[in-house]
């Protein structure tokens, strides 16, 4: 079995509060939230970085971007404002090496990030 968390998560080894599934993409609530909306849109393909996407990951990326709008449409923080984001390797803070778009939002966020 893959030692990745969300791997583990997508294939139901590991319990997780999964908001939304369809064929590309999975949505969770992030277990340690920094804001009061924090999901995390997953791709199913594991991925290690966003240095590991090619030109054949174009559909998947912007799908997770169109999820990440329609779920936070659907959570009522679409006007107000989120804050999307993908760490990307150690310096970035990535702690999950398959990538994954933090929605973050329901509070004011500040700039520039820590
Ligand atoms: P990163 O630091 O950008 O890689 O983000 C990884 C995120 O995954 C962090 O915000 C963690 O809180 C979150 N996370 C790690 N394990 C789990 C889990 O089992 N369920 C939900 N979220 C998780």
């Amino acid at each position: 079995m893959s030692d990745c968390i969300f791997c583990k998560i997508r294939d139901g080894h590991v319990p997780a509060r999964v908001v939304h599934r369809d064929e590309l993409c999975f949505v969770l609530e992030d277990i340690n939230p920094q804001a009061p909306t924090h999901l995390l849109v997953i791709p199913t393909e594991h991925i290690p970085t966003v240095n590991d996407l090619s030109v054949d990951h174009r559909e998947v990326v912007g799908h997770l971007y169109l999820t990440a709008a329609k779920t936070a449409r659907q959570r009522g923080i679409a006007d107000s404002g989120y804050r999307l984001v993908m760490n990307t390797h150690r310096d970035a803070g990535q702690t999950v090496f398959h990538i994954h778009l933090h929605v973050l939002g329901g509070r004011p966020m500040e700039w520039p990030p820590g």
